[in-house]
């Protein structure tokens, strides 16, 4: 009661003091629903290799127009490395807790730490992950499991399906969740890479989700004609691109795209009486430059925009939707060239790509690296919706975390 008289005399004397609002008073937009999306590997010079190439100099991309930037750190808490792999920096981001390398959610003793997953299905949120890497890989795996190990990706997949129930599971690794000699839709030793063949040591954990209510899709067309969850679709044996030396088979060519997924399970999700948390992950950023293959990187890149395009599409269709794009670290030591210089880095792995044209533009860039794995250097952070303005300046990855409980509440 006293509180309700403060607010009015406030009010009162605002009007007297000639400083009320026209609006009446109200608090601030609650969050409903939560999607991040990572761009694994991308850090600032991956975003301006793609602003180059997809939008020209005077152009913006997408993810970078969203209203709020800010930056993180990314290191990890690793006795041996004072760079992150995906695996730490998804903890950081699912935990708030820093971790050694290869960590999935669990502290530097070992001890699993509630995920931002679990935390979401508590607050009554449906739940989702999209990836364009194994759906068991580390970035999603952080969010909805626990293990010392991200190689065990049939433990992961078993915890998803035991534990954290994400209601949206889309991408690859189908190998994973099959055992040996039971191939399943992507079929074992395929010619573009012959180390692929089912491996888990879990059991037929497809038959298991199936069992336990998930529609299980492997083909676009199964997947379109999806209409309510829970989904798991699996749409290649490991990742949905094919990984080798540049020229040697390397390839950008997801059966189904990351923005085809994400739009599906922005369909699925948006049923949920309570808002939903989607985790969304682009990984052939990453894959492609530890290869140093600049080309391949740009088409990853020009997936996760066109993804990013129809995210902040659907936000501002949807009142309360929280977007954050950002990177788990960079990868490559990427610097963008002019194409005039020589190759300071070497001609080995690392040999300069390009050139690249400069959208709208007879110029043309280059671009060079440095290390055939992540680096140290900051990953800008973009956002909208409400809570988003906290992402303003720098944070450690960890940071994550905090901005995205305290939305969980509302
Ligand atoms: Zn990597």
């Amino acid at each position: 009661m006293l509180r309700r008289y403060s607010r009015v005399a406030a009010v009162v004397a605002a009007v007297l003091a000639g400083t009320a609002l026209i609006k009446p008073v109200s608090g601030p937009e609650k969050v409903r629903n939560i999607i991040f999306i990572n761009g694994d590997g991308m850090a600032a010079a991956q975003r301006e290799a793609a602003r180059l190439y997809y939008a020209g100099f005077d152009g913006q991309l997408i993810m970078d127009s969203l209203p709020v930037s800010g930056q993180l750190t990314t290191s990890p808490h690793d006795p041996h490395s004072p760079i992150t792999d995906s695996a730490a920096g998804a903890s950081a981001w699912a935990t708030g807790q820093k971790t050694f390398n290869g960590a999935v959610s669990v502290d530097v003793d070992g001890k699993p730490l509630p995920t931002l997953g679990a935390q979401a299905k508590a607050a009554g949120k449906a739940t989702g992950l999209v990836t364009t890497a194994q759906v068991t890989d580390a970035t999603p795996a952080a969010f909805f499991a626990n293990t010392s190990n991200r190689y065990a990706q049939d433990d992961i997949a078993r915890q998803y399906l035991q534990h954290s129930k994400p209601d949206v599971i889309l991408g690859g690794g189908e190998d994973w969740w099959l055992p040996a000699g039971t191939p399943g839709a992507y079929p074992d030793q395929p010619a573009e890479d012959p180390a692929e063949g089912s491996r888990g040591s879990q059991g037929n954990l497809i038959s298991a989700a199936q069992t336990q209510g998930y529609r299980y899709v492997s083909t676009p067309a199964q997947l379109a004609a999806a209409r309510s969850g829970p989904v798991l679709g699996l749409f290649g044996n490991e990742e949905l691109f094919q990984i080798a030396s540049e020229g040697q088979g390397d390839k950008y060519d997801p059966p189904v795209s990351l923005a085809t997924m994400t739009g599906k399970a922005l369909d699925l999700l948006s049923g949920s009486r309570k808002g939903f948390f989607l985790v969304v992950e682009e990984e052939g950023i990453d894959e492609f430059a530890h290869y140093n293959n600049g080309a391949r990187m740009l088409q990853a890149l020009g997936e996760m925009e066109k993804t990013v395009r129809l995210v902040r599409a659907y936000a501002a269709s949807h009142p309360g939707t929280l977007v954050v794009v950002t990177g788990d670290h960079e990868t490559g030591g990427l610097v963008v060239e002019d194409p005039g210089t020589g190759d300071e880095s070497g001609d080995g792995v690392s040999a300069e790509d390009g050139p690249f044209p400069v959208k709208g533009s007879d110029l043309t860039f280059n671009l060079d690296w440095t290390t055939g794995g992540h680096s140290g250097s900051d990953v800008p952070v973009t956002a909208i919706g409400p809570r988003s303005e906290r992402f303003t300046g720098k944070h450690p990855n960890t940071y994550v975390h905090q901005v995205l409980l305290d939305a969980l509440k509302g």
